[in-house]
């Protein structure tokens, strides 16, 4: 495909692969040059390599118990439908080696039309994506006020922002958005109830995993983003393998990947391409935009999103160094010890607990809770919901 403006000094001479030989090359990783056979082995074999310990069980088909579920949250991005091609293959091999599956997939698209109207409804991609991997097993649309199906999860929020009561989930929904201080607040709490929403469901569809589309460089950009809004203690928790506070495993099948890899392998040709689902895409960068737009100036997510597209190219090294830090801070003693944020759910540092009152202390008169309220969650999500003064960027 696009060999040429790999070299950056302008030459159109076609460069070989540098695995078979052969084939002109498609992109330049990491310093080798692929073809677009040997980058499509390369991508598969970082993907099943994290999903190791979901190969089919060699025990005999009759004692086998049914697959286990895995919960695939596909916002149409590139990430998201990436992962869901690779694990689409992936289980096409383990059919035809074997016959059998060592997980099956629900795969759920969360709808945001409610609170971003020129957001496309959802159905229409999903029967694209739905024709196009037919056999990974469930597709579900859930609007994100499908969050109040989950008392749980929105029980915070309701006693900190917005009154109680009943009434519409989508009024609800709105009111406690628009609640929020700033645009950061609003990309901050938007993040929370996606994910909360996403283990919900996972939970009440039997999954014991989420499988989230996170790249290296996405995980890179989330480190350094919670670390700024003052969520940096729950770190590990939001970007390792494994057991997470909501009761079932998260896992990040694409973590060994660089976003502007994901870009250039969605745009080849075989075995047909990604892009046509990838309805996603061009919203991505947009969306964001679109949310700063809102508020004043730029949120401190779409700061690191741009700082981290901008090095990715040059320093992947650097990209990677994070995300490998972040994974060497989990503590020992785990969440059971540590108290736990009602709002995002995830553990919080205990030492911060000034903080977090004199944050919640401010909202005396905004909110009927008060600064008692803000002891149980975390310093983040005491900034987010009560709006203590944000951070002016640069710092
Ligand atoms: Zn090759
Ligand atoms: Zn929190």
């Amino acid at each position: 495909m696009a060999e040429q403006n790999i070299t950056s000094n302008g030459t159109t001479v076609s460069t070989l692969c540098k695995r078979c030989c052969t084939s002109p090359s498609v992109i330049n990783l990491r310093t080798e040059h692929l073809c677009s056979d040997c980058f499509d082995k390369y991508i598969r074999s970082k993907c099943i390599k994290r999903m190791e310990a979901y190969r089919v069980r060699y025990n005999p088909p009759d004692t086998d118990t049914s697959p286990r579920r895995l919960l695939l949250p596909l916002s149409f991005g590139i990430s998201s439908t990436t992962l869901l091609h690779l694990l689409n293959s992936q289980l096409q091999n383990q059919l035809a080696r074997t016959t059998r599956t060592g997980f099956v997939l629900v795969v759920v698209h969360i709808d945001e039309s409610a609170i971003d109207p020129t957001v496309p409804p959802g159905e229409k991609s999903m029967r694209a994506v739905q024709e196009r991997f037919p056999h990974v097993g469930e597709y579900l649309v859930v609007k994100l006020e499908g969050i109040y199906e989950f008392p749980s999860a929105v029980k915070a929020f309701e006693m900190g922002v917005g009154g109680s009561g009943g009434g519409d989930w989508e009024e609800k929904l709105k009111d406690l958005l628009g609640a929020l201080p700033s645009s950061t607040s609003r990309m901050d709490v938007l993040h929370i109830l996606r994910t909360r929403l996403i283990t919900g469901l996972a939970r009440k569809h039997a999954c014991e995993a989420v499988l989230w589309g996170d790249t290296t460089t996405r995980l890179a950009e989330k480190t350094l983003a919670e670390t700024a809004k003052g969520r940096g203690f729950s770190i590990p928790w939001q970007t390792s393998d494994g057991d997470s506070p909501y009761g079932l495993k998260f896992l990040y099948p694409l973590r060994d990947l660089l976003k502007k890899e994901l870009a250039v392998y969605i745009s080849l040709d075989a075995p047909t391409p990604l892009r046509p689902l990838c309805s996603g895409a061009a919203e991505e960068g947009e969306g964001k935009k679109k949310y700063a737009a809102v508020g004043k100036g730029i949120t401190i997510d779409e700061l690191m999103t741009q700082y981290f597209e901008g090095i990715e190219g040059q320093y992947p090294s650097i990209v990677a160094n994070v995300v490998r830090t972040a994974g060497k801070l989990v503590t020992e003693g785990g969440v059971v010890r540590i108290g736990r944020c009602k709002i995002c759910g995830l553990p919080r540092d205990g030492g911060g607990g000034e903080l977090v009152l004199g944050a919640g202390a401010k909202s005396g008169e905004t909110s009927g809770g008060g600064g008692k309220e803000g002891g149980d969650m975390c310093y983040g999500c005491a900034r987010s919901v009560y709006g203590a003064r944000p951070y002016e960027w640069p710092l």
